[in-house]
């Protein structure tokens, strides 16, 4: 049975094949090729990059330093409907803090308007981004997570640019 190279959910019928691989959709495509291109970049590329990204400059405020892996956490509900999640930031302190302060701003304010679950994930969010403001990832070298991180926007910045080239065989599709 076929699967999706991104997902791996398994594909009944149909789906995008590109360069030997096949994926359920478009999206699945965009995001296997950043994955693909992140997974072909050498070893050494990828260590450069993530060292360079570490040493700052902040990608966000432009300042110098700590610029590391941060999670902010948020929930928002409506009536029957609550949505959770997380952000990814790859930023300083500062810009960190600011990002899991309005998350915690609006999951305070917006989460728990739902029945059940705004009750259940508005607390725990409240937690996880507190928790994340008060203990920040303290560390001299770039994790195995931060590395992985760059990697990917780095692919991801690489695959919008060969998107929006004209002669791309998916913006033709
Ligand atoms: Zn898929
Ligand atoms: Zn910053």
């Amino acid at each position: 049975m076929a699967s999706c190279a991104y997902c791996k959910k398994t594909i009944l019928m149909g789906g995008v094949h590109q360069e030997g691989f096949r994926f359920c959709n478009k999206d699945c495509l965009a995001q296997g090729q950043v994955v693909m291109l992140a997974a072909s970049m050498p070893e050494a590329d990828r260590v450069r990059a993530a060292q360079t990204l570490f040493r700052g400059p902040c990608p966000q405020c432009d300042k110098r330093g700590g610029i590391d892996l941060y999670k902010s956490h948020y929930v928002m509900s409506f009536v029957l409907f609550t949505r959770h999640g997380s952000h990814t930031l790859l930023c300083c302190r500062t810009c960190a803090l600011k990002k899991q302060g309005s998350d915690f701003a609006l999951s305070l304010l917006a989460g728990w308007w739902g029945i059940p679950f705004g009750l259940i994930f508005t607390p725990l969010a409240l937690l996880r981004n507190g928790y994340a403001m008060l203990f920040p990832p303290n560390r001299v070298e770039p994790s195995a997570a931060f590395q992985q991180e760059v990697v990917l926007r780095l692919a991801a910045s690489e695959a919008e640019r060969r998107l929006t080239a004209q002669d791309n065989p998916i913006a033709k599709a």
